[in-house]
C-alpha cells in the first residue's frame, strides 16, 4: 500500500504544498522588538537584562532553584557531567538510543559512556536495564559505585526524555541513590514536559534544556542548565564566564572555566519565545488530534503518550511495522516534500563509540528500526 494519502494530508494540515519542514520555528510574539532592544542599547553579547530575566524564567517555569542559561544544549550537559563530578576516566551510564551530543558530553569530560537499553513505551532509558546492568556490573565502594568489569567509577547516569516523552526518572534516581550514581537529566527535549505533575529536568541534580532552532522554544542557539539544588546553577553560571571572581576590574580565574555563556541577543530571542511556550504546547497538542484522524486507518501509527507524561508534544513519531516499511515511508514522505526522519542511529555503533560497554539494547535496536518523526512545527 502506497503512503499517498497520508503525504497528500500531512501537506493540507500543515498548508506547505511545496515543502514541509520536520520543525520550523515560529516568531509571532516580542521577537523583533526584544531583538531590537539588544541593538538600541548595544547589550547584544555575554551579559544583558534578557539573560537575567530568562535565567529566572527557566528556573520558575521549570520549579528549580535557579537557572545559567549558555551557548548550547551540548555544553549545558558538559558542564552539568562535571559539576556531578564527571572527572577524567569515569563513566556515565547513558542510553544508545539518543542524539550524539548526549554521548559527546560525556566524552568532553574524558569520560566514557556505558550504553543501556529504552523502555519501548517511553523510548527513555530502562529503569529495569539500569537495575540490571548495577546488579549485574557494578560495587559499592567507600567513596562510591564501581564498574567491576573495567575498573572505573560510575559517576553519573544521564537518562533522556526522547522527543519530550518523559523516561521512568522517578524509579531511575530512586536506582541511582540506592548505587550512589548522580543522575543529570538530559532534558533538551522535554521542556514544558511533566512527569506524574513534575517538571524535566527537575528530577536529578541537574537538568540541561537546549533551545536550538528545531526545539519547542528556540533561541537560535542555546541552552540551560537546572538544578534543584542550593548552589550548582550558581557554579554553572560561574564555570561558564571563564571562572572570573568577581572584582570591578582585575581578571582573576582561579579553575578552568569556559566560555559557554549565551549572548544577550539569544536571549532576548528566548524570552519571547518562552511567553509563548503555553500556546505553542496547545497549538501542538490540537496537531496530535489532526494527526489521530490522519493515522487511524492505516500502518503507521502514532507513538501513544506513556501514561505520566504530561507531553510538551515537541516532535511528533510514528511507529512503522518493520524497517522495510519504514525505509519506504521515509523515501516517499521525502519525495514527496514532506520531511520526516528516522529515529537516531544507536550511539553504540557509531566509530567513536563503538568499545564502549553496553547491554543487548533489544528494546533500542527494536525502534531504531521503525521509529520515523513527522512534521511537527504549529504557526501560532
Ligand atoms: C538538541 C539536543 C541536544 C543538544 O543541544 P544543542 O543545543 O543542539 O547543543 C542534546 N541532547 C539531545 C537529546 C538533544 O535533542
Amino acid at each position: 500500500m502506497s503512503f499517498e494519502s497520508i503525504i497528500a494530508q500531512i501537506k493540507t494540515l500543515h498548508a506547505d504544498q511545496d515543502f514541509t519542514p520536520l520543525h520550523a520555528p515560529c516568531f509571532s510574539g516580542n521577537e523583533q522588538a526584544y531583538l531590537a532592544d539588544t541593538i538600541e542599547t548595544t547589550f547584544v553579547s555575554s551579559v544583558g537584562a534578557y539573560v537575567d530575566r530568562f535565567e529566572k524564567e527557566i528556573a520558575t517555569y521549570t520549579h528549580t532553584r535557579k537557572a545559567a542559561a549558555v551557548a548550547n544544549g551540548t555544553v549545558a550537559l558538559q558542564v552539568a557531567l562535571r559539576l556531578a563530578g564527571v572527572t577524567e576516566g569515569t563513566e556515565v551510564i547513558t542510553q544508545a538510543l539518543t542524539f550524539v551530543a548526549t554521548a559527546n558530553a560525556i566524552a568532553y569530560n574524558h569520560a566514557s559512556p556505558v550504553f543501556i537499553d529504552v523502555d519501548r513505551d517511553t523510548m527513555g532509558m530502562s529503569p529495569a536495564a539500569l537495575s540490571d546492568f548495577l546488579e549485574a556490573n557494578s560495587e559499592l565502594r567507600e567513596d562510591g559505585c564501581y564498574n567491576r568489569s573495567t575498573g572505573k567509577k560510575i559517576a553519573a547516569c544521564m537518562p533522556m526524555h526522547t522527543f519530550g516523552f518523559m523516561c521512568r526518572i522517578d524509579e531511575i534516581v530512586a536506582i541511582c541513590d540506592k548505587w550512589q550514581v548522580a543522575v543529570v537529566e538530559d532534558a533538551a527535549e522535554a521542556l514544558g514536559s511533566t512527569y506524574k505533575g513534575q517538571s524535566a529536568g527537575s528530577f536529578g541534580l541537574m537538568g540541561a534544556f537546549s533551545f536550538n532552532g528545531n526545539k519547542i522554544i528556540t533561541s537560535g542557539g542555546g541552552g540551560a542548565v537546572v538544578s534543584a539544588q542550593e548552589g550548582l546553577a550558581e557554579r554553572a553560571k560561574y564555570l561558564t564566564t571563564t571562572a572570573k571572581v568577581p572584582h570591578r576590574w582585575e581578571y582573576v580565574h582561579d579553575e578552568l572555566g569556559y566560555n559557554f555563556r549565551m549572548p544577550n541577543l539569544n536571549a532576548a530571542l528566548a524570552c519571547a519565545q518562552l511567553e509563548r511556550i503555553e500556546e505553542i504546547k496547545e497549538a501542538k497538542r490540537v496537531l496530535l488530534k489532526d494527526y489521530q484522524q490522519i493515522c487511524s486507518d492505516e500502518s503507521v501509527c502514532l507513538k501513544p503518550v506513556p501514561e505520566d507524561t504530561d507531553w510538551n508534544h515537541w516532535l511528533i513519531a510514528v511507529e512503522l511495522d518493520h524497517l522495510e516499511e519504514r525505509n519506504r515511508f521515509l523515501q516517499e514522505t521525502n519525495d514527496a516534500g514532506v520531511m520526516t526522519r528516522p529515529i537516531w542511529k544507536l550511539l553504540s555503533g557509531l566509530p567513536m563509540y563503538k568499545d564502549c560497554q553496553r547491554d543487548d539494547l533489544q528494546n533500542s535496536t527494536w525502534l531504531e528500526e521503525r521509529i520515523v518523526n513527522i512534521p511537527s512545527s504549529v504557526k501560532v
